[in-house]
């Protein structure tokens, strides 16, 4: 798998394109926003899907045009598709421009499989920082979303946030068998390995 990462928006969301080298079919995990970055980054390549980790803005903000102009099928877990909504965008006061809303053309559920070429991505519902948080786990990768980051995680105090949830979520990821590289929404990259040592809440939750 060859993995691009675009720093997307004034959040500075990790936007991945992931790609199947054999096949060289690609997908785009949360487009965050700067649309023509992204789409340069794709050098002409089509995606055949668009994942969203989870439903919060800052990690969408290019999906519709992208949908629109490459045709890539959005997937997002179901709990989350109510925040893609304008008006649940607007409300948030978190973001005031246009808001371009991508609609889902399916669903992440707890332990589905998306193939993509010869690459399987197995999917984990692990809420916390939101209902319909997802990681999506390829070969020895993960991609946590605002779920686990370096040395830390996401908050829990926003909508659909629960504390319990998050520890829970980090108690099966940390409980994964072997070593991955984390691929986080935001920050730098980490080894499942050290986050176990090192992530307080992950230490904590696997004890
Ligand atoms: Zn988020």
């Amino acid at each position: 798998m060859k993995i691009k990462t675009v720093i997307v928006g004034l959040l500075q969301t990790n936007c991945y394109i992931i790609e199947d080298e054999v096949s060289a079919k690609c997908a785009v995990i949360d487009p965050g926003g700067n649309f023509d970055r992204i789409s340069e980054a794709l050098e002409g390549r089509m995606p055949e899907y668009i994942i969203l980790t989870h439903g919060h803005f800052d990690h969408l903000l290019a999906a519709a045009r992208l949908q629109r102009e490459t045709g890539a099928k959005v997937l997002v877990h179901k709990l989350d598709e109510g925040m893609m909504q304008e008006k649940y965008v607007k409300n948030s006061g978190y973001f005031r421009g246009n808001f371009d809303a991508p609609k889902a053309d399916g669903y992440l559920t707890d332990g589905m499989t998306i193939e993509l070429g010869q690459l399987k991505l197995t999917v984990l519902n692990t809420p916390g920082h939101s209902k319909g948080s997802c990681v999506i786990i390829c070969g020895d990768c993960i991609f946590s979303g605002d779920t686990l980051f370096y040395e830390s995680w996401g908050r829990c105090d926003l909508d659909g946030g629960d504390d319990n949830e998050m520890l829970q979520s980090l108690r099966r990821i940390g409980k994964l068998d072997g070593e991955y590289t984390v691929y986080p929404g935001h920050g730098e990259s980490t080894l499942l390995s050290h986050e176990r040592q090192y992530n307080y809440l992950m230490r904590a939750a696997i004890l």
